[in-house]
């Protein structure tokens, strides 16, 4: 999950990272209070989760109050990429000397927590990694080891920030790796890190993502997950226990197992179609599954077709089968579906559906077929 910024500097501050005092406004009006408040010069910034807003016009310093509200009512209501502004944060403004980035993620090839801090900051980092990839100090940490302020310190020096920055932004680090590791985060990064010219180093903008499988040991993540504006296709779904992720295209699609799951993803892809969701109905695929799958799906207006992808390990096919009949049974469909069903007992399951196929439920041999029918299913 990700955090808005105002989100992600509370989580900041929980782990003693400095940021500039400030606030949330729904409204104009709200933005002039948290202006008064933060004291002027202030900077409002667009909550929207999407990077560049500074580029994208929704980042806007202002010297007194009419300058908050020509601020405020320029940036509420904008679009940026795609997300529309329904709140902004409003902080008191920094002077700045130096822009550096820093950050945690999981370096999934070594296994390892890879940090990377750069005395170029406040650009994107992808650019810096193209243009001047030397201007980026990494560092691996192993988990069992963590991250002590010594190495930090030599972390910082490799880094070349300036002098006054140095032993502030070390302190910082070590309090950024808590954030990440204490803080179940999958990434934790802060662009810019400024150094102010009268010394001081802080975060002046955060991007965190969440760790959602580390959620049960978060209840206060809840009030993040409800200011979410879910998905109202991931809220039905989760609601009927699925592990649903809903996409953009017009091929509903349902398999047994996370890996069948993406690699039906990719075929159908790959055979010109557009996948409308991910959806793993797991192991035991019973008709009570079947049922609230195709019910999911069927909510979701874009579908066009439905391709049902079962290979029976443990789970047989045959039971597959009979809780496909009987959900169809259920479920009133407004799309096609296109089944290919392979493994154990595949042939007792194609026999007993034999008698329900028609232009509405059709089967295919082969996994290809099945998604190639699919998508022509869902172009007419
Ligand atoms: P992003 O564009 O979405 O990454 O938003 P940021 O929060 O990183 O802000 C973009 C840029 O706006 C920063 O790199 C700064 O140059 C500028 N900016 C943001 N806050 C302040 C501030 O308090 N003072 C000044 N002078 N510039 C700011
Ligand atoms: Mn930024």
């Amino acid at each position: 999950m990700d955090l808005y910024e105002y989100q992600g500097k509370q989580y900041f501050s929980r782990f003693d990272i400095p940021t500039s005092a400030g606030g949330v406004a729904g409204t104009t009006a709200e933005a002039v209070v948290v202006a008064d408040a933060a004291g002027y010069p202030v900077v409002v910034k667009a909550q929207v989760k999407v990077g560049g807003r500074g580029k994208a016009g929704g980042i806007k310093l202002a010297a007194d109050a009419a300058e908050v509200t020509a601020a405020a009512d320029a940036i509420l209501g904008m679009d940026i990429k795609g997300h529309r502004v329904n709140v902004v944060w409003v902080e008191h403004a920094s002077d700045i000397e130096k822009e550096y980035y820093a950050s945690f993620t999981l370096d999934r090839t070594e296994k390892l927590h890879l940090g990377m801090l750069s005395a170029e900051g406040g650009v994107e980092i992808e650019e810096v990694a193209a243009n001047n990839p030397d201007a980026i100090a990494k560092i691996y940490v192993n988990p069992v080891d963590g991250l002590d302020i010594e190495t930090a310190r030599k972390w910082v020096d490799a880094a070349n920030l300036d002098d006054a920055a140095r032993e502030q932004t070390a302190e910082l680090l070590v309090n950024l790796y808590r954030c990440y590791v204490e803080g179940d985060c999958d990434l934790a990064e802060i662009n810019p890190l400024i150094l102010t010219p009268a010394g001081n180093v802080h975060a002046l903008d955060a991007k965190v993502t969440l760790d959602e499988n580390a959620s049960f040991r978060h209840p206060e993540w809840e009030e993040f997950a409800s200011s979410e504006g879910e998905d109202e296709r991931e809220t039905m779904a989760k609601a009927k226990g699925l592990n649903y992720i809903g996409l953009s295209g017009s091929v509903g699609i349902i398999a047994n197992g996370a890996g069948l799951a993406m690699s039906t993803l990719d075929v159908v892809t790959q055979v010109g179609g557009t996948a409308a969701n991910f959806l793993d109905i797991g192991g035991g695929a019973n008709a009570d599954v079947m049922a609230a799958a195709l019910e999911v799906i069927n909510a979701d207006p874009a579908v066009r077709s439905i391709f049902v992808n079962i290979f029976g390990g443990i789970t047989r096919v045959d039971e597959v089968a009979k809780g496909i009949i009987d959900a169809i049974d259920r479920v009133e469909l407004r799309s096609p579906i296109v089944l290919r069903l392979d493994g154990t007992n595949a042939e007792e399951g194609r026999t007993l559906l034999a008698s329900h196929l028609s232009d509405r439920l059709r089967a295919e041999p082969t996994m290809i077929e099945a998604a190639k029918r699919a998508v022509e299913m869902a172009g007419r």
